[in-house]
């Protein structure tokens, strides 16, 4: 099996599984428990904090544990209507994440103002288009580190710095980016950030909130854990897979970005020379090292992944949290490709387990798919 979709998700580390298995094992008292079990599990907690804090560049008292990014970004939504001085109108860039763009969009049947922010043809954010938006006051500004679909790198220190400016908070959904390229939320200057855990070898239903010292947003949650800014018996396993995770992450990051993004690079460099009719998406900007988003002309992504899955090769067609469904990436059509063509998107992501042999396997197969299709002409059965 070649893995090429660590974007949807990653294999957890060995050394996360057995710090969640100790974890669980010895230390599986409740945190707010005032009895030694309790104040065990307490201890665990604040060391897990502190080492996610580390590669998060925040405090620790500003790391708020929740289920994931989908669940951090729904907090944020929830904050930023729960302000009364505040207006109701929430800025967010177009190419957010599905679940969370679906939520914000759900909020104009409340009367809530969303305005998107469009991106250009390489899918970066317009800051020109945000100065605009920017001479009306806003509640939120959401703007994603890196698109879990283009790996396209997002100008969020500019972007922090336009809010602040207006007072307006901005939040940050750094899911992608997380254990794949360095990040600082202290230099920054943003708000807010998410991000979760199994992209970066981690377990699954873990994530955190970063809320900026200072201030105060309102809990989806109401409980008296996390300081009472997310209620809820602490996901302790989770949380200590999570450090274990963002520990590997800190100490291997600067080699593995060197490493991954030379395999893309390889793997554009094979697609462009050898593939008939491939383009890559986002290519003119700045990306993730390991984020490839591909349409083969003539093909559809069903029939492109079938092709691969067949031949061992695992990854998606754009998102993995909306592939199943037959419309086009909204991704895709924010940077203006057509519907037609987004549709026959795919995705490859890269990863800690990936090597040169297996790129030049996927070149060698995409070429093979590529031709036999254009062979079979017009033949649907091909
Ligand atoms: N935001 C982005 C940018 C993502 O890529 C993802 C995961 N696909 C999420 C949010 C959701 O994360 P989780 O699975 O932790 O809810």
């Amino acid at each position: 099996m070649i893995y090429l979709d660590h974007n949807a998700t990653t294999r957890p580390l060995p050394k996360v599984i057995s710090a969640m298995n100790a974890c669980m094992q010895d230390c599986w008292g409740n945190p707010s428990s005032k009895h030694p079990l309790g104040q065990e599990a307490r201890r665990e907690l604040a060391a897990a904090r502190a080492e996610v804090g580390l590669l998060l560049r925040a405090q620790p008292v500003e790391i708020i544990f929740t289920s994931g990014a989908t669940e951090s970004n729904h907090h944020v939504l929830h904050g930023a209507l729960h302000r009364p001085e505040m207006p109701r109108r929430i800025i967010l860039s177009a190419i957010e994440h599905a679940g969370y763009m679906k939520s914000a969009l759900r909020l104009r049947q409340e009367g809530v103002t969303v305005d998107l922010l469009p991106v250009d043809s390489a899918g970066r954010v317009r800051l020109d288009a945000l100065r605009e938006m920017l001479q009306q006051d806003a509640a939120l500004i959401s703007v994603m580190a890196a698109n879990n679909e283009t790996g396209v790198l997002q100008p969020v220190r500019e972007i922090a710095a336009m809010a602040r400016e207006r007072g307006i908070p901005m939040h940050v959904d750094a899911t992608q980016m997380l254990g794949k390229l360095p990040l600082s939320f202290a230099e920054w200057g943003a708000d807010l950030m998410s991000v979760s855990a199994h992209k970066l070898h981690g377990p699954k239903g873990i994530g955190a909130l970063v809320v900026r010292k200072g201030l105060t947003w309102s809990s989806l949650l109401s409980g008296q854990q996390e300081r009472a800014r997310r209620g809820g018996t602490e996901n302790l396993a989770g949380i200590v897979g999570f450090a274990a995770a963002a520990r590997h992450a800190r100490e291997t990051l600067e080699t593995e970005a060197a490493r991954q993004t030379a395999l893309r690079e390889a793997l554009e460099a094979g697609l462009i020379e050898q593939v008939p009719g491939v383009t890559i998406y986002g290519a003119e900007a700045e990306r993730l090292p390991n984020t490839v988003c591909l349409t083969v002309a003539g093909m559809s992504s069903d029939k492109l992944l079938d092709r691969l899955e067949r031949r061992g090769i695992f990854a998606s067609s754009g998102a993995a949290c909306s592939s199943g469904g037959s419309d086009p990436s909204h991704v895709l059509l924010a940077m203006g490709v057509a519907g037609n063509v987004a549709l026959g998107a795919i995705r490859l992501s890269l990863g800690r387990d990936t090597q040169l042999a297996d790129i030049s396997e996927v070149v060698a197969t995409l070429r093979a798919v590529a031709e036999a299709n254009d062979a079979a002409g017009s033949n649907p059965e091909a």
